[in-house]
């Protein structure tokens, strides 16, 4: 007899999205709070100044923002043994937002190694990913899982040109390049993942530009609760086998990630 499939969010679940009931983001409760991680070796970097402006425009319309600096606070990024006071205090930090931003340059399609460390180390079973449903003794995960019920949001720059991260751009879509990220962390553990907050051509940045993409940084953020998600589908019976790929009849035509989209038909 073949294995029950792996699947455990239903949608109109009554659990709660979000890990701690004293921080529920429903109407009326008016402190937001965000953890913003940066991966970038300089403060005065285009990366710093974006993080300085993004920080800045959240804690003047309201929200308790925290910050993880990874360089200047020395976070050791390898994962050697499991656990540690570090790694707790960032997961301290992580339970208690709303909305985790996640900032970096773009290195070789992917994040500094420093950032991959944190949350490599950050996101541990039982607390991120392994979370166990007890109503199916199933962990939970892809819409579900210990982050539900936050929001991500990424933001990172690019040398490249807006069309080289685009579809049919070389490098691929931005979503696509960083699927590892939205949909194997982000999504894996219950958060909604956001459209990511690229910025292109960032080598070739000067003062009127900077104005620009800092103006460009706060309007995103003042909808960033209400923005849509990236439509992932959430793990159901629905529309995944039980060895977790898609049913013959769903985006019968795709072969690529869009296929995983809700919003992704024929
Ligand atoms: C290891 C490595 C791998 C990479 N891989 C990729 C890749 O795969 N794909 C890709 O597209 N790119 C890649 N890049 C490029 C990288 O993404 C960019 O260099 C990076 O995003 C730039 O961000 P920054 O914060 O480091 O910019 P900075 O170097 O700090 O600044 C960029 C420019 O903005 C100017 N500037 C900054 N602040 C101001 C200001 N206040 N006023 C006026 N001008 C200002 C600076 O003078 C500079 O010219 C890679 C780079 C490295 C080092």
């Amino acid at each position: 007899m073949s294995k029950a499939p792996n699947l455990c969010f239903r949608e109109g679940s009554s659990r709660p999205r979000c890990w701690s009931q004293e921080h529920l983001t429903s109407e009326g409760n008016t402190t937001m709070r965000a953890l913003w991680v940066l991966g970038h070796p300089e403060a005065t970097s285009l990366n710093g100044q974006l993080r300085d402006a993004g920080v800045a425009a959240l804690r003047e319309a309201g929200w308790q923002v925290e910050e993880s600096d990874l360089y200047r606070d020395g976070f050791d990024p390898r994962l050697v043994c499991e656990g540690g006071a570090d790694v707790r205090a960032e997961q301290d930090k992580v339970r208690a937002a709303d909305l985790l931003v996640l900032q970096f340059p773009l290195w070789w399609y992917g994040m500094p190694a420093i950032l991959k460390g944190w949350v490599d180390r950050v996101f541990e079973a039982g607390f991120a990913y392994d979370v166990i449903d007890p109503a199916t003794g199933r962990p939970r995960k892809y819409g579900d899982g210990g982050l539900r019920g936050k929001r991500a949001l990424t933001i990172v720059t690019a040398g490249d040109r807006p069309g080289s991260l685009a579809p049919r751009g070389i490098s691929g879509s931005i979503e696509d390049v960083l699927w590892p990220l939205l949909h194997g962390t982000y999504w894996y553990t219950g958060m909604d993942a956001l459209t990511p907050h690229l910025v292109t051509l960032a080598r070739d940045v000067d003062a009127e530009r900077m104005e620009q993409l800092a103006d460009d940084l706060r309007t995103r953020l003042r909808g960033v609760m209400t923005e849509q998600r990236i439509p992932y589908r959430p793990l159901t019976e629905d529309d995944y086998d039980h060895s977790i790929r898609l049913l013959p009849h769903v985006a019968p035509q795709h072969r690529g990630l869009d296929a995983h989209l809700e919003t992704c038909h024929d």
